[in-house]
């Protein structure tokens, strides 16, 4: 686990009263925080609303991190036998993990929070009939499952401190509902025939659901799949068709794809711009407001609907998001 400031204090004062009393006592003894390991930055946000100062949470996969390809380094799974309790998402995100994590299981508490979900919930993927789209971060409604099922791991681990947890993870429940409202707001106020999302991969059929959105990815669902020259050109035809004006890049997954497609489309004499940048399967720099889970589909949310003529304040929903979004 990093040492924090917290936890420093915490050493500090039991060496201070096992000083006192005169005898040894192992320090954090009494106060000792839930070290958390959580796969994405997503799953390790809510772990942090839900767990305040009685939790260390430790993410495995920072800014820009693809989870559909990422592999356990050996720092990570040093931290991950050495913690309380590792969340992951399941829903086959984090398929080069995917084994290492169930082997882990039979060892060690680890739960996969997506997969808590009611599977009438999830969307099919493309490819397999018996497996999910692992995308449900993209709405914030089927998201709070996901921060219910890590209040439920987190009050299954410390059952005394089931208060505590409950409270926090409803106020982050009120948070996320806002969100959720925020989002189906500006995007009902993009024309309907406007409301077509074309992103480097298929991490928005959730968003596209939610919000009445047409969502097409030139990637699929994974990464891992390569993009072909004939889904670029089919997606051209579908821009100068369309009249579609504004595609998005993404800040896990490399551009050129996206690029391609709008060169295939000024070749046709048909102009489309980069409606921006949108944190698909990974938050935005640590530390800032897109960092966070509600700065991340604020950021989204925001920019989809104004690159495409909807009316959304410049700052989103709570004036944090970071000037010239
Ligand atoms: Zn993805």
């Amino acid at each position: 686990m990093p040492i924090t400031r917290r936890s420093l204090l915490a050493t500090g004062l039991a060496a201070a009263s096992a000083a006192a009393s005169g005898r040894f006592r192992p320090a954090l003894a009494a106060e000792a925080s839930v070290g958390v390991v959580a796969t994405t930055g997503m799953i390790a946000d809510a772990a942090r609303q839900i767990g305040g100062d009685r939790v260390e949470v430790r993410a495995l996969m920072g800014p820009g991190v693809d989870p559909h390809s990422y592999r356990q380094t050996r720092t990570d799974i040093l931290a991950m036998t050495r913690a309380d309790i590792v969340l992951w998402h399941g829903l086959y995100l984090e398929a080069q993990m995917e084994a290492f994590l169930t082997e882990l299981g039979g060892k060690r508490r680890v739960v996969a929070v997506a997969e808590q979900l009611p599977r009438e919930a999830l969307i099919h993927h493309d490819s397999y009939a018996d497996k999910f789209d692992p995308h449900v971060w993209m709405d914030p409604g089927l998201w709070s499952g996901v921060v219910a099922a890590v209040r439920d791991a987190l009050v299954d681990l410390r059952p005394e401190s089931a208060d505590f947890f409950g409270a926090n993870a409803e106020a982050h429940l009120a948070e996320v509902a806002a969100l959720d409202e925020y989002v189906a707001t500006i995007t009902a106020s993009i024309a309907p025939d406007r409301r077509v999302l074309v992103t480097a991969h298929d991490a928005f059929k959730y968003f596209g659901a939610a919000n009445d959105f047409e969502v097409m990815g030139i990637q699929g669902i994974s990464t891992e799949s390569e993009a072909g020259l004939s889904r670029i050109a089919e997606l051209v035809d579908v821009l100068v068709e369309r009249d579609i004006g504004a595609v998005f890049v993404e800040s896990s997954v490399s551009d050129r794809n996206v690029r391609a497609l709008i060169e295939g489309a000024a070749a046709r004499g048909h102009e489309v711009s980069i409606g921006g940048q949108l944190y698909s399967d990974a938050m935005g720099p640590e530390g800032s407001y897109e960092g966070t889970y509600l700065g991340m589909i604020d950021h989204n949310a925001t920019l989809i609907a104004r690159a495409l003529g909807g009316d959304a304040p410049e700052r989103g929903m709570q004036g944090l998001l970071a000037a010239g979004t």
